[in-house]
């Protein structure tokens, strides 16, 4: 049997409809932004493997770096023990996170960084209350968040998304949350008066600051979420930043936070946290939201943990990828895409092509949406664009009729020219 054949047998995959669905490519080797597959065929990785990868695949350095702290300590239980890895890992990371951030919590991916992040919210006002009152007393416990979020797939971080086709099945199990758009010129008024009448209710306000990456890498103002944040923040609500995929250069600086002068009381990362090679999310608060917790009372105790909480390999490839992100040459390369990107963008533009609308880019990412069929994921496009753009050797996975490219930091100029050769020539 090929590799194929014995997949279809025993394997489910990940946001896809299994029914007459397109047999899934072995991939047999990855070596810097090229997915190489079983026959030999190379594919330039145009999407980072789902928003990951930012050293490309298969780095040596860290792969290294990985080994020797496999030879040394692989995993240890977090409560009662620590490590080198997570140690160090934290402090580089307050070091570098935009806002006065006082402690990192560590779990497993981007949907439990989220998780995370809402639990120690809504548990920080409960904890703030009057002792003795915890079942009468009214404490602040309910989210605000954007139309069209996206903030992962656990049933906390759904209840906080868009609902969508995404979360259809599960709409009466969902808690209520209050939604808002994100701001405009127009609506930016409104916006503000549902915050200022919601206020005292509102534990936190959840945002993928300036870019909706699954809902479609939707585009927002920096100025006017600051506005959204001002506002915010005078009705004392935590800010919750999910930078899981706007993290580590995405969006051109290193957090797209440091876009935005108010800066959030908890960050939420994963995804390029290690440079795509493993699964870790971090939860980084602010030491008032810490201080919460710190007391005699053991019921104020963040009951929350993971097995693999802060794994030491985890934590050492995040150490290891942060070497090479915060190096001058790589820090240089993301500025280079950034200006090749606002060239293909201009050129986009300047075609006057009527088949695609909505030309944007920030950083590293340049989307827009092909005029066909419906605004939306299950729009059939997305399969048809992969398909073509796979066929020229570039691997594309458009969000329904949303094309985008998020490359690795260390494409190459060919690579680079090549993917946007080949979206010129499938658009036309
Ligand atoms: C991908 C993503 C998540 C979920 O991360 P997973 O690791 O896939 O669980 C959460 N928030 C944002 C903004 C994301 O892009």
């Amino acid at each position: 049997m090929t590799l194929t054949e014995r997949d279809k047998k025993v394997i489910w995959h990940p946001f896809t409809q299994q029914k007459n669905m397109l047999p899934p490519i072995p991939i047999t080797k990855g070596i810097n932004s090229l997915l190489i597959d079983e026959d030999g065929n190379e594919y330039i990785d145009a999407i980072s493997s789902w928003w990951v990868t930012l050293h490309g695949h298969s780095n040596t350095y860290i792969a290294e770096k990985l080994y020797q702290q496999a030879l040394q300590l692989e995993q240890v239980i977090f409560a009662g023990f620590t490590h080198k890895p997570a140690i160090t890992l934290a402090e580089k990371l307050l070091s570098i996170l935009p806002g006065v951030f006082s402690k990192i919590f560590y779990s497993d991916n981007g949907s439990t960084s989220t998780e995370v992040a809402l639990k120690m919210a809504i548990q920080y006002w409960w904890n703030k209350q009057e002792n003795g009152n915890k079942t009468t007393q009214y404490a602040r416990n309910k989210i605000l968040a954007f139309n069209n979020s996206y903030h992962g797939d656990t049933f906390g971080a759904m209840s906080v998304s868009d609902r969508s086709v995404f979360t259809l099945a599960f709409h009466n199990l969902l808690f209520e949350v209050i939604f808002i758009d994100t701001p405009t010129e127009e609506n930016i008024e409104a916006i503000q008066l549902t915050i200022q009448q919601h206020a005292n209710e509102i534990a936190a306000f959840i945002y993928e600051p300036l870019v909706q990456g699954a809902g479609g890498i939707k585009m927002y103002n920096a100025q006017l979420l600051n506005k959204i944040l001002s506002t915010v923040k005078e009705h004392h609500i935590i800010c919750i930043a999910d930078e899981v995929m706007t993290g580590f250069g995405r969006t051109g600086k290193l957090f797209a936070s440091e876009y935005i002068t108010i800066k959030p009381d908890i960050i939420c990362l994963s995804k390029g946290l290690t440079g795509g090679t493993m699964a870790l999310g971090v939860t980084a608060c602010t030491a008032d939201i810490y201080n919460a917790y710190v007391t005699d009372d053991k019921l104020k105790t963040f009951f929350h943990g993971h097995s693999f909480t802060a794994n030491p390999l985890a934590c050492t490839t995040a150490l290891a990828s942060l070497d090479l992100l915060l190096n001058e040459e790589c820090l240089n390369k993301i500025k280079w895409i950034n200006d090749k990107n606002i060239l293909f963008a201009n050129i986009l533009l300047q075609s006057k092509n009527n088949t695609i609308k909505n030309i944007r880019t920030l950083g590293t990412i340049v989307a827009f949406e092909i005029v066909k069929g419906k605004d939306e994921y299950l729009n059939n496009i997305s399969t048809t664009i992969t398909q073509k753009a796979m066929q020229m050797g570039v691997y594309i996975r458009p969000l329904g009729n949303t094309v985008y490219i998020m490359p690795p930091y260390c494409i190459t100029e060919n690579e680079l020219e090549k993917v946007y050769a080949v979206i010129l020539k499938i658009i036309e």
